[in-house]
């Protein structure tokens, strides 16, 4: 059985990229057949896993804009098992391109359909927006997980993104699924922190993932390096921490 999930939050820098990429690494290291697929126009998971913009021939803006069969975008990492489809800034101008298109909330659903049976895994890095882009991954995935920033403002935004989780489910994707919350860049030096978790608990209960994600400066590094912490560094926190979902992920089917 294969599972599309989508990674989503319309706040910027609270973890999406971090954990499509490292949770997508470690579910391959457990033997997993993974896609990566970057609908960010940042394009920070395609970078962050090491693949050149400027060797890209064929990005996700051909697949949902061009019709480009997703086969022929499908681009290998230095992972075994772990593959992606990236992003190039030409999917900047794609929110715009597909106002007038037939059918524009649904054709990244139908590409992914073509190639889901090769897969265990679908990880769709979002945006930081709840545009086109990221009603086409809602539209395209079976749940989403949010990961939500252990700071002050941590529930600040989230009654908009459950309100676009909702509209999806009643007009575009009936079976969308909460897959699971789960916090990062957990401080465990500030009270701040353990407040932030308690009160998300008390919101989303068993939704919220065992596994919290530790502030972990490795984490922060691996990126420039163009490799998720699996192989940057399979020692740090970080690394186990990401190893720890990926288990919570396979062991929640
Ligand atoms: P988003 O995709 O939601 O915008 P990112 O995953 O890009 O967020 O994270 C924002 C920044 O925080 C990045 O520079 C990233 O390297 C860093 N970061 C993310 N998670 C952690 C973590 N657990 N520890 C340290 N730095 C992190
Ligand atoms: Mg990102």
């Amino acid at each position: 059985m294969s599972k599309i999930i989508a990674v989503t939050n319309q706040k910027g820098g609270v973890g999406k990229t971090t954990t499509s990429v490292n949770l997508g690494a470690s579910l391959a290291s457990l033997g997993k057949r993974v896609l990566l697929v970057d609908i960010d126009p940042q394009g920070n998971t395609t970078s962050g896993i090491g693949i050149n913009k400027a060797d890209v021939s064929n990005c996700i803006y051909d697949v949902i804009i061009n019709d480009v069969h997703p086969k022929d975008a499908i681009v290998p990492t230095n992972i075994d098992n772990l593959k992606i489809i990236p992003a190039t800034i030409q999917l900047a101008g794609a929110e715009i391109e597909l106002v007038p298109t037939i059918s524009r909330e649904v054709r990244l659903k139908k590409s992914l359909q073509l190639v889901k049976h090769m897969f265990d895994y679908i990880l769709i890095d979002c945006p930081p927006s709840l545009g086109i882009l990221t009603i086409n991954s809602l539209t395209a995935a079976d749940s989403v997980i949010i990961p939500i920033q252990c700071e002050y403002y941590a529930l600040e935004g989230l009654s908009q993104l459950l309100n676009t989780v909702r509209l999806v489910q009643k007009h575009l994707n009936t079976t969308l699924q909460i897959e699971g919350v789960l916090l990062t860049m957990f401080d465990a030096r500030t009270n701040l922190g353990i407040q932030v978790i308690e009160e998300v608990k008390k919101y989303f209960q068993q939704k919220v993932y065992q596994t919290i994600i530790p502030r972990n400066v490795r984490l922060s590094e691996a990126p420039s390096h163009g490799q998720s912490i699996i192989t940057y560094d399979p020692r740090s926190k970080g690394a186990e921490v990401y190893m720890e979902l990926a288990k919570e992920v396979i062991m929640s089917e």
